[in-house]
């Protein structure tokens, strides 16, 4: 795509009138902001593929801030998580930050709020805080507390630091407007009571800031140009000005756009922790899941990821993407880079029968055949006993069915025509081998036969075969919305797994590496899985099909 033909987004356009305004002296710095409290999902992408790409459109640079400031929920595995997915997908942080880091600067910044007669320290619990706020259309009744002396509140809110009070006793409170139409304005909490050991800061605080009050006062101290979150921020970006304006410190800006929702799709990190914990996944970072972990493991690439966020922009309204948008995403980047192999999911056997027992030969298979030097090619052994999926023979086949059965001829992808001379049965009318001969002179590529077929199937030689697990996964909701379902897990896909012990692969597979994707010849992508597989035992994830079957089954209602 060219740069120039394509039109700015809205945070583009702000920054470029900074920049005419030679606003921060030219200086871009975005930050991504994550809670360590989960583990990464596509809708961090989003945010993560625009944080950075603003930084790197106008040479400007991104930190990565992990928003630290809830000691209960917060771990180190999600924080070296996070950090592995951002860089998996291409970027780089200028540096890597913590709010926790700034508790003691955020502290003072409390006691200068205290000082210049714009925070108190209010003993209600939150209930009576909850019911003094008002409604939107009446106004909040101010605490008994809120006109306690600075004196007071200075020796107050130094006693809750040192631990006098217990949990919820006590918390400070901003000053502002208890009849202010906007909500976050009727005095907002700044800090609050927590005996808890907090996973940097061990138990050196027992206070912890509020969202609003580090949020902002974080982007300020770091000098943060372009403070971009999505939009249930938008009521909160008055106290985000009036806090940076009472504290008279660096003026960074809040911009906010939608957050990314998808069809079939939970997102948020509680939810898909409850996934989790309940085991309806094995774990986050499940092929199933919509995390960046679960999508690399499913075979995903960073470039799908980021031509995803690419093509899904940016607004400033709510709206719901449709998932195969993003398959089709990684469909179009593994169709370019996936190398062409065989393996049969559901086998029967097929014997050739005028071949000798002993015959081999070895065909060659270009790897990638949109590359324009085929990158190279691999063997593949033939013999007269080989492997085809079940679904390509069929006894009674019907007219159009350009596979084999009785009669039928098909061609061998990479190798002969071979016409169907028999099947047999077992006991239970089951079919369990089939019969047919090559057709001399046929060869893919060198083909003089004169016969004309219209079906190409996959195969694997059997005595060359290797054994391998595949596994297929569906979505893992049914409803289009699950999330606005009273129990979002009450449509949950119970068949999204399925687990096909033993499948054949052509050998050369055996050689596969992790994080390579491979297209199976009519069966979709596929990619080992980087947590099972073991080079005894392979282990595939399908990553997607070839095509959209579930746009197939919407058409056909
Ligand atoms: P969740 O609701 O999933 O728990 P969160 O917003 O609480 O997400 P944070 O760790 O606080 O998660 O988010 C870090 C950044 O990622 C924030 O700037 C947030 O706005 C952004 N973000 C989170 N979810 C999405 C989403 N679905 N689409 C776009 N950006 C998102
Ligand atoms: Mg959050």
């Amino acid at each position: 795509m060219i740069e120039e033909e394509k039109s700015l987004n809205f945070i583009e356009e702000i920054i470029e009138e900074d920049l005419r305004n030679g606003k921060h002296d030219g200086r871009v710095l975005t930050r991504f902001p994550p809670e360590p409290n989960g583990y990464l999902h596509i809708g961090h992408a989003k945010s993560i593929c625009l944080n950075f790409s603003l930084a790197q459109k106008y040479n400007g640079q991104t930190n990565l801030r992990f928003d630290d400031t809830n000691p209960v929920t917060e771990e180190v595995e999600y924080v070296d998580s996070i950090k592995k997915d951002i860089q998996w997908l291409g970027f780089q942080w200028a540096q890597e930050l913590y709010t926790s880091d700034y508790f003691e600067t955020l502290y003072d910044f409390a006691v200068q709020l205290i000082q210049k007669g714009l925070a108190y320290v209010d003993d209600s619990n939150s209930e009576e805080i909850a019911s003094s706020k008002g409604t939107p259309t009446e106004p909040g009744i101010p605490s008994i507390y809120r006109n306690r002396s600075v004196e007071e509140n200075l020796q107050l809110f130094s006693e809750m630091k040192a631990g006098k009070y217990k949990d919820g006793e006590k918390v400070l409170r901003a000053k502002i407007d208890l009849a202010s139409p906007n909500m976050h304005m009727r005095d907002p909490l700044l800090y609050r009571i927590k005996h808890a050991h907090h996973h940097r800061t061990g138990d050196a605080w027992c206070i912890y800031p509020m969202y609003d009050f580090a949020h902002g006062q974080s982007d300020s101290i770091e000098k943060i140009t372009h403070s971009v979150c999505t939009l249930e921020f938008i009521p909160h970006r008055p106290l985000y000005d009036w806090l940076i304006e009472k504290l008279e410190i660096f003026p960074s800006k809040q911009y906010e756009f939608a957050r990314l929702n998808l069809t079939y799709t939970v997102m948020s990190k509680r939810k898909l922790l409850q996934l989790v914990n309940e085991k309806v996944v094995e774990s986050w970072d499940d092929p199933r899941m919509p995390t960046i972990s679960g999508l690399r493991r499913r075979g995903y690439t960073p470039a799908s990821i980021r031509n995803f966020c690419e093509r899904i922009g940016i607004q400033k309204r709510e709206n719901m993407i449709d998932v195969s948008l993003l398959e089709f995403c990684i469909r179009e980047d593994l169709n370019k880079t996936a190398w062409r192999r065989m393996a049969v999911l559901d086998p029967i056997k097929l014997i050739i029968d005028n071949l000798p027992e002993d015959h081999h030969e070895v065909f060659l298979g270009e790897n990638n055949p949109e590359a324009e030097d085929g990158e190279g090619s691999r063997e593949i052994p033939f013999s007269r006993e080989l492997w085809i999926e079940r679904d390509d023979f069929m006894e009674e086949p019907p007219k159009k069915f350009f596979r084999l059965g009785p009669g039928l001829s098909v061609r061998l992808k990479h190798g002969y025509i071979v016409t169907c001379t028999g099947y047999q049965t077992d006991e239970n009318g089951h079919v369990t081998e089939v019969h047919c001969d090559y057709v001399a002179n046929s060869k893919s590529g060198e083909d003089t036969s004169g016969m004309k077929v219209k079906g190409t199937i996959h195969w694997v030689s059997a005595p060359h075969a290797k054994e391998a697990e595949v596994r297929l996964y569906d979505r893992l909701f049914q409803d289009e919305n699950p999330a606005a379902a009273e129990d979002f897990k009450s449509s949950i896909n119970p068949d999204s797994l399925h687990i096909i012990p033993t499948a054949y692969i052509e050998p050369d597979l055996s050689n596969a590496t992790l994080g390579k994707g491979f297209q199976f010849i009519r069966l979709g992508y596929f990619t080992l899985d980087e947590k099972y597989s073991k080079a005894e035992r392979l282990v595939f994830n399908r990553t997607v099909t070839l095509r959209d079957s579930w746009a197939k089954v919407a058409k056909k209602g």
